[in-house]
Parts: structure tokens; C-alpha cells; sequence
């Protein structure tokens, strides 16, 4: 999951937009008789997918094909010969599955590398910080870097502060408030600091909560100031720093990175279809990224929403079903850079829009689903809720605003919906982008009953009459 702090302001723009939008409407959209009948027609196939995902030939298969794979290729990196390997391995595996039209669009994506990387206090005491550089940081010089340091909470003390900064290390602690609104502080703090003469800078994890983790994550400098190394954190070691200057200490730290970017190559947006029946030119796609940071297994974020729905092909496939029009998966490449996969996906299809029905992405956890979220009009909607009947004996009917995800939400732009899956995805951020993300993270039960969420909404918005209404 990558957000920046521009793209949740535009997401909150757009929702206050969305909430005077329809305000002035009068009416709620009514379904038509047909429609309402077309769907509840398919609860007989509903519960047979979710027999088939829950207790039949698919329990715990996207829970077990997840572990295999992250356990045998680990961490999948954008630019990595692992990532590419675990594509070709994939690959492989969707043929094996049966599916149709397996194949790796290839892209241009980022090519960053970690190296070594160490963060020692020396002043007032020797002690040494665990931390893990933020992707797209540029290394230290060779010899590191040793200089004092000074702690900010916000990036209001920042401005204060700001004639103190020059020649040192600035640590970021800002309070955690929420993903979206604190991860400005990665994304933005090395260069925030940087336009006042600070070295490099150490950000406080973003998230609430910590046994000792760094959690790595994307970050972007502005070109009108010097690039520096940047790093995060631990909680407890910015907590730490923090008090010590509060109580009057010096605080030297030295730095060694040898974090680079190297030139972008080739990589691979992974496909494979189930053809549709009638109209094999429209399309339902589900969609997770196979790509992760390089620390852990990139089991939560994002092998699992990548493998629920590798598995509602899998159930849809298994159960004998062929929908009208084409279910196609997606595993996106380089999601973690910014989207940078999905977007040559988007422009490279666009002009197929309009034979977009919905775009899926479940990129927010597989944990315990209570329905999914949703961006489009009113009507389409209306058309989904009714589709969440269908799926009430698991407790997962409810259908809220503001679907979507970083690999899909290039679509508003054409008006095609995007939905993802609304999950008890509460401790999150315990283990995003941390060496914590790993299988021990996930439930296969959990797992079975997303993958029934996703199959069912999948396969019947793939063999209704009409694609699903723009707006
Ligand atoms: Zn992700």
C-alpha cells in the first residue's frame, strides 16, 4: 500500500465533492424489477461458491499457495531479479490452474536498492538504532555521515526550529494520528528538513504500534533542495531521542547508506483470464500487487490480496462456471513506487474504458471481510448492495464509499468504478512494510471467506446483461 499525503488530500477533496453531489440529489436510485430478480437469481451459485471456498476444494488453498510462494522467493522488490523470478514462477502457476490468456505485460519500473545500511548514536551514549532506509533515498558518502541531531515533533516545530537545523540530522517524531494523514512525514521529511541545511533524516515509524520495528515505505524529494539520505526509525528509538533532548542532551549520530537508484527496467504486470462467454471484450478485473518491499515475506502487503484473487478465478473455474463476459486478474507490478505498473497498465488500456465494468483491488489486508468498499455512481451502487445480499450467511453484505486502491484508482479518471475489500484490517499498520510482514500475519479461514467475497462479486458483475453504469 503506498498513499501520499497529496493523493489523500485529492481523495478527501473529492469526497466532500461527492457529499455536496449528493446532497443535491433528490431521489435514491431505484433497481429495476429484472435486476433485482437477474441477482437474486444467483444466490444458488452464491452459496455454492462460498461451500467451495469455505469447506470444499478451495479451503485454505489461497492460504497454503501464498505460503509456498513467499517462502520460496521472499521479498519481491521492484527492480529485483526475485521479483522477476516469482512472475515467471506465477506464470507457471496460473497455467497450471487452467486459466486462459496467461501472459506478463511487460513495463518500465523503478529500480532502487537498499546496500548496507547502519544508524549508530554516539553521543550521550553508544547504542545502535535499527533502521531501514526509505525507498528512492540516496546513500550516505562512504565514510557516512557523523553529525548532531535534533528532534522534531511536526513539521510546525520544523519552521520554528528551522535555523538550528543546518549541518544536522533531523529526527522526525510526530504523534501517530492515521496512516494517511502521518506518513507525510516520510514522504515529504527528508526534503522539509533539507531546504534548511539538515544532512540526512530519521523518521519515526508510521504506525501505532511497535515491537522494536522499523517500518520502510516510499518517500519523494523535491527537486528545488539537496537530495539527503533518509531513514525511518523505530517508535521506541524516536521516543528515546526525543526525551533525551528534552533533558538537555547532545546527541551525535553517525550514518552509513548505501542506498542508490539505478536506471528502471523491465518488468511485468501479471494476467490470466477466464474468456467470457458472450462478451469476451468486457471485462471484471480483480487485482492485488505481487511486488513488496524487500523486507519480510510481502505476505499481507500485498501476496494476499494478489492470491484472493489468483483464487476467485480458481473457484469460479473449479465450480464449472463460465460468465458472460471475461473475469481477468491482475497481479500489478511495482505498486510500491507509486502505482508504477498499474499506470502504464491504465494507459495502455484506456481506450478500452468503456468495456471496463469494475476494477477490484484488495490491497488493505485479507483479514476478516465485512463487505467492500466502493467508488461509482449512485446507481451502480444500488447494484452492488443488492449483489451484497447475496452474501449475508458470511456477514458480509455491508457495501461503504470510497473503494478502490492505488493500482485501480487511475480509472475514475475514466468513470469505470473500482471497489476493494472492506476487512477487520484494524492492526494493519502493526506489520506494513516492517521485516513483521509474514504468513504469520494472516488466517486461512480469514482468507477463504475474502476469497468467497471476492468471487462472488467478481463472477456475477461478470455475467449480468449490461456493464456496471459510469459516474
Ligand atoms: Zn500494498
Amino acid at each position: 500500500l503506498f498513499i501520499s499525503a497529496t493523493m489523500e488530500a485529492l481523495s478527501i477533496l473529492s469526497g466532500i465533492l461527492l457529499l455536496l453531489l449528493s446532497g443535491a440529489q433528490s431521489h435514491e436510485p431505484v433497481l429495476s424489477e429484472k435486476l433485482i430478480r437477474d441477482i437474486s437469481n444467483y444466490s444458488e451459485i452464491a452459496l455454492k461458491i462460498i461451500d467451495y471456498s469455505l469447506t470444499g476444494p478451495g479451503a485454505n488453498q489461497s492460504y497454503n499457495r501464498l505460503a509456498t510462494f513467499v517462502d520460496r522467493y521472499g521479498p519481491r522488490l521492484s527492480g529485483s531479479s526475485n521479483l522477476e523470478d516469482s512472475i515467471d514462477h506465477m506464470l507457471y502457476l496460473l497455467q497450471q490452474d487452467g486459466l486462459d490468456n496467461v501472459h506478463g505485460e511487460e513495463v518500465n519500473v523503478t529500480h532502487w536498492v537498499r546496500g548496507k545500511e547502519i544508524a549508530q548514536l554516539l553521543e550521550p551514549r553508544s547504542a545502535e538504532l535499527s533502521i531501514l532506509g526509505l525507498g528512492s533515498s540516496v546513500g550516505t558518502p562512504e565514510e557516512g555521515i557523523t553529525a548532531d541531531a535534533v528532534v522534531m515533533r511536526s513539521f510546525d516545530e520544523l519552521e520554528e526550529r528551522k535555523d538550528e537545523v543546518k549541518d544536522r540530522i533531523v529526527v522526525f517524531n510526530p504523534t501517530y494520528v492515521s496512516y494517511p494523514v502521518t506518513v507525510a512525514y516520510r514522504v515529504n521529511g527528508a526534503s522539509r528538513a533539507s531546504k534548511y541545511g539538515a544532512v540526512a533524516t530519521l523518521i519515526r515509524t508510521v504506525g501505532p504500534f511497535s515491537i522494536y520495528s522499523p517500518h520502510t515505505g516510499m518517500q519523494v524529494y523535491n527537486s528545488s533542495v539537496p537530495a539527503i539520505p533518509t531513514a525511518c526509525i523505530t517508535i521506541e528509538d524516536a521516543n528515546m531521542l526525543d526525551r533525551l533532548e528534552r533533558a538537555g542532551e547532545r546527541l551525535t549520530i553517525h550514518l552509513y547508506m548505501e542506498a542508490q537508484t539505478l536506471p528502471m527496467v523491465i518488468s511485468r504486470n501479471t494476467v490470466a483470464e477466464i474468456k467470457g462467454s458472450v462478451y469476451p471484450d468486457q471485462v471484471v478485473v480483480v487485482s492485488g500487487h505481487l511486488d513488496s518491499w524487500d523486507v519480510g515475506q510481502g505476505a499481507m502487503d500485498d501476496g494476499g490480496g494478489a492470491f484472493i484473487s489468483w483464487q476467485a478465478l480458481s473457484i469460479v473455474k473449479g465450480l464449472g462456471l463460465t460468465p458472460k463476459r471475461t473475469l481477468r486478474l491482475v497481479m500489478w507490478t511495482d505498486e510500491e513506487a507509486g502505482g508504477i505498473g498499474s499506470q502504464q497498465y491504465y494507459q495502455r488500456h484506456r481506450e478500452d474504458a468503456d468495456k471496463y465494468s469494475i476494477l477490484f483491488e484488495s490491497d488493505e489486508g485479507v483479514f476478516l471481510p465485512y463487505g467492500i468498499l466502493f467508488s461509482g455512481s449512485a446507481e451502480a451502487k444500488a447494484i452492488l448492495q443488492q449483489i451484497g445480499q447475496l452474501l449475508v450467511s458470511i456477514n458480509a453484505s455491508e457495501v461503504y464509499d470510497n473503494g478502490g486502491g492505488t493500482d485501480v484508482d487511475w480509472w475514475r479518471e475514466e468513470k469505470v468504478p473500482t471497489a476493494s475489500l472492506a476487512n477487520h484490517n484494524e492492526h494493519y499498520f502493526w506489520y506494513h512494510h516492517s521485516n513483521g510482514d509474514t504468513m504469520d500475519v494472516l488466517d486461512p479461514e480469514e482468507m477463504n471467506l475474502c476469497s468467497a467475497v471476492w468471487a462472488v462479486y467478481a463472477y456475477v458483475l461478470a455475467d449480468l446483461d449490461d456493464v456496471l453504469p459510469r459516474g
